[in-house]
């Protein structure tokens, strides 16, 4: 089944009563839709704006353990994403490649490079391979002479994968479609609906192109919305479960930065971990991690990187490369995305949990937390959850 073509009669053509109707077309809505639909149910996927609209074109496109988590004893999502990173890398051999990252290590580290060293063993236990090591300050210094040199103690090596996370949601979304999943985009839902016992058995949609409304039937309501889960989930529960944690990214020419590898880094202010990814032909720097007020969003309805997270990558950037002397001039383009974190209390935005979490509200499912690495996992227990049906 193919997405139709003609918007005029796109929800108009929609059968009325479904398996299953999933909400949000990011990566965790499309692993749910292609599973199901490849188990056979009769399952409908509905995203308000493009595929990958929300946080799944945002990241920081890599389909990592993520060492960081290792930092904050969150031993169970490191080892999850280790074991999804190499499943992913069998699955998609095009799209999720291998991409060595470095960490150069100076004195002025809160660690040093035998406690980073624990943590690789650990990433590469998990990962059942042994890929990491370290290069010589001489080779460094061949390689990347603009590097910081002074006070460089090692520089140590460990592979993660990268991905283009939009392309992944769209690979993923056509194989649930091949299975004869029908998706459609631009097409909202507005109104969660009961029956007169009270459960959720369906959603108003909108489709936003034509401002044609009709109302949908379904055994089961997922609710893969990310950061919006509250708008719908509070149609049915009082109360918000999602943290909106900012993280914004930067673009340079790769002339001006250029690396070959990806760079972690520490920032100098507060040793939070950094990126610097050589991405399609440029180099990209990212990211924070930021409550994203709610008066953010009434000022534009997208996230956008402000003016202090451009200085706070820019100054760890010339840290770590200062004779490069990155400015804001350099910087060609930004984007900004919203982490879906499960509100667990106010701990510091980087400590918050990436787990995943689902809530079953009168048959309205409800998926958030996790990373675009684990979406398999995420689907898969959304899954069990719900069946049979
Ligand atoms: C800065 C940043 C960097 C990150 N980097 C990485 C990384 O490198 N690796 C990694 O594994 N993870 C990373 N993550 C986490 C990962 O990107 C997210 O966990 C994941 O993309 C969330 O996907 P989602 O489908 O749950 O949400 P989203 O991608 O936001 O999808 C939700 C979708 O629902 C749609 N929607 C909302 N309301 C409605 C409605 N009423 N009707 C219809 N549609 C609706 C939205 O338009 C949106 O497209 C990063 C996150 C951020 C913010």
């Amino acid at each position: 089944m193919s997405f139709p073509k003609n918007a005029s009669s796109r929800i108009g053509t929609l059968d009325k009563k479904w398996d299953v109707i999933i909400v949000g077309g990011g990566i965790t809505g499309a692993g749910i839709f292609r599973d199901l639909a490849g188990m056979g149910y009769r399952v409908l996927l509905v995203e308000q704006a493009d595929f990958a609209f929300g946080t799944s074109s945002r990241s920081s496109k890599l389909v990592h353990g993520g060492l960081r988590y290792l930092a904050n004893a969150q031993f169970n999502v490191t080892y999850e994403s280790v074991r999804e990173r190499e499943h992913l890398q069998k699955q998609y051999p095009n799209l999720v490649k291998p991409l060595e990252f470095l960490i150069p290590i100076y004195d002025q580290y809160k660690h040093g490079a035998s406690f980073f060293n624990v943590g690789l063993n650990l990433y590469d236990i998990f990962g059942s391979k042994w890929k990491h090591g370290s290069y010589s300050l001489e080779e460094m210094d061949k390689r990347y002479p603009l590097l910081n040199k002074q006070a460089l103690r090692s520089v140590l090596y460990y592979y993660d994968a990268e991905v283009d996370d939009a392309r992944l949601v769209m690979r993923v979304i056509s194989e649930g479609i091949s299975h004869g999943g029908i998706a459609l985009n631009y097409c909202k839902a507005n109104t969660v609906l009961r029956d007169n016992t009270g459960q959720v058995d369906g959603i108003q949609v909108v489709d936003t192109l034509t401002e044609e409304e009709m109302e949908l039937h379904a055994a089961v309501i997922v609710n893969a919305t990310g950061p919006w889960t509250d708008e719908l989930r509070s149609q049915v529960v009082a109360g918000s479960v999602i943290r909106k944690l900012r993280g914004s990214h930067f673009l340079v020419q790769r002339k001006r930065l250029p690396v070959e590898q990806a760079f972690t880094l520490f920032h100098p202010r507060d040793g939070r971990a950094l990126f610097i990814i050589p991405w399609q032909g440029m180099t990209m720097v990212g990211t924070t991690d930021l409550d994203h007020p709610a008066s953010y969003e009434r000022e534009k309805p997208e996230p956008f990187m402000t003016s202090k997270e451009m200085d706070y990558l820019l100054t760890a950037v010339n840290t770590m490369f200062p004779t490069a002397k990155i400015s804001e001039t350099d910087i060609i383009s930004s984007f900004a995305g919203l982490r879906p974190i499960v509100t667990m209390g106010d701990m510091a935005p980087s400590k918050a949990s990436r787990t995943h979490r689902i809530f079953a509200d009168k048959n309205l499912f409800s998926i958030a937390g996790g990373k675009l690495t684990t979406y398999q996992r995420m689907a898969a227990d959304l899954i069990q959850r719900i069946l049979p049906l």
